[in-house]
């Protein structure tokens, strides 16, 4: 049986606290999930969290900004209410570069959660490739410091940042020494089509640094907005759009886990039983069947490439970050983070208008209607 049809054919009941299959995260010694639970969203809470464990799932994501702004409360919570610290690991994250402020949203995260130590602290969205190099040691020395105090076990970054940066902070990341894991914005159609991210990826893996994808299955839309080519290659895989993207990583063996925002019973149930269905990497008939698919995928948000949509635009108009905003407002309901991004953006990348957004259009990989959506961006964020 193939994952789908396994998928389609497991019990719609979370199977009892038994976890899903673990994979080793980078040199780090933890084990994780293949499956990870974002938890950027509205509905976060004790009833989300523990349907997500009981399914299955023991890894969690979490951020100051996400739920807005209480989603570690909430985390701790359910920590405490399940009583299940020792057998999950966290993440949280920090948005800032300057290492001081990092080392104060440690001790925020640790009082708002009301636990001893996080398993792996992010700086959250690095843009800057130069933060891991570290060139005068700060970032070495405060890891060391607060791994001895036992705050943080393991430390990183996540990235959505645009391309070649997002490969630079990659290469970079290897040769860092301190940075132990990182969560990168990516899916198994963007991998395929990028040799310098691919070379990035092979690099961070072989330096053992533990990798995770995110954001592989955003904006990718109901079934109506895909080409009926594209329906007949999903239905002969045996799987809905989102669950492919999750087995397109899950047969990337440099990957220790897709980290999924679930926000509803259903997608757990869905994503929990693609995980558990998984038994092995997709076959090159099946990478056909995916490629096959993945040409009649329209997405409805960015999945972060090398802008050519800014270039083609003729502006410094950040349509990556932008229509990630459109995203966390439309599809996570969070609107308040989303508000407080786009206002830290530079004057210059919320400009659009001298963009020539149908040579936007005609560039973007992903074919987004920038006309249509930065219309939406503007009620949301303006
Ligand atoms: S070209 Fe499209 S996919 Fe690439 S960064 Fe721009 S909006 Fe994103």
């Amino acid at each position: 049986m193939g994952v789908g049809a396994a998928a389609r054919a497991a019990t719609t009941q979370p199977v009892a606290n038994e976890p899903i299959e673990v994979r080793p995260l980078g040199r780090t010694g933890l084990k994780v999930t293949r499956l990870a639970a974002g938890g950027s969203f509205p509905e976060y809470g004790r009833r989300i969290l523990e349907f997500t464990y009981r399914s299955g799932v023991r890894y969690f994501d979490n951020g100051d900004l996400y739920c807005g702004f209480k989603a570690e409360t909430l985390f701790g919570d359910w920590i405490r209410q399940r009583g299940c610290r020792a057998d999950i690991i966290i993440t949280t994250k920090a948005r800032t570069t300057d290492p001081a402020a990092f080392e104060a949203r440690v001790d925020d995260a640790l009082k708002k959660m009301r636990v001893d130590t996080i398993d792996l602290f992010f700086l959250h969205g690095l843009e800057d490739p130069a933060v891991p190099l570290d060139a005068d040691g700060q970032w070495r020395t405060m890891k060391d410091r607060l791994v001895r105090e036992k705050k943080v076990r393991f430390m990183g970054f996540s990235t959505h940042a645009e391309m070649p940066r997002r490969i630079a902070c990659l290469t970079n990341a290897a040769r860092s020494g301190w940075v132990d894991a990182l969560m990168m914005a990516c899916d198994p159609v963007l991998i395929r089509s990028d040799a310098g991210l691919n070379r990035a990826i092979d690099t961070c893996a072989k330096a053992g640094v533990g990798l995770l994808a995110m954001k592989t299955g955003r904006g990718l839309g109901a079934a109506g907005t895909l080409s009926p080519r594209a329906i007949e290659a999903f239905r002969a895989l045996g799987m809905s759009p989102h669950t492919a993207m999750l087995a397109g990583i899950w047969s990337d063996e440099r990957f220790a886990a897709a980290c999924s925002e679930m926000p509803s019973f259903k997608i757990v149930e869905e994503n929990a039983a693609a995980a558990r269905a998984f038994r092995k990497p997709f076959t090159p008939d099946e990478w056909k069947l995916f490629d096959e698919a993945a040409k009649g995928l329209a997405r409805t948000t960015c999945p972060g490439c090398d802008g050519s949509c800014r270039r083609a635009a003729g502006t410094q108009t950040d349509f990556c970050s932008i229509m990630r905003y459109l995203a966390y407002c439309e599809e996570s309901g969070n609107l308040a983070a989303a508000r407080e991004l786009y206002a830290e953006l530079a004057p210059e990348q919320r400009d659009w208008r001298d963009a020539d957004l149908a040579a936007a259009s005609q560039a973007c990989r992903s074919r987004l209607d920038f006309e249509r959506l930065l219309a939406r961006a503007a009620r949301w964020l303006g």
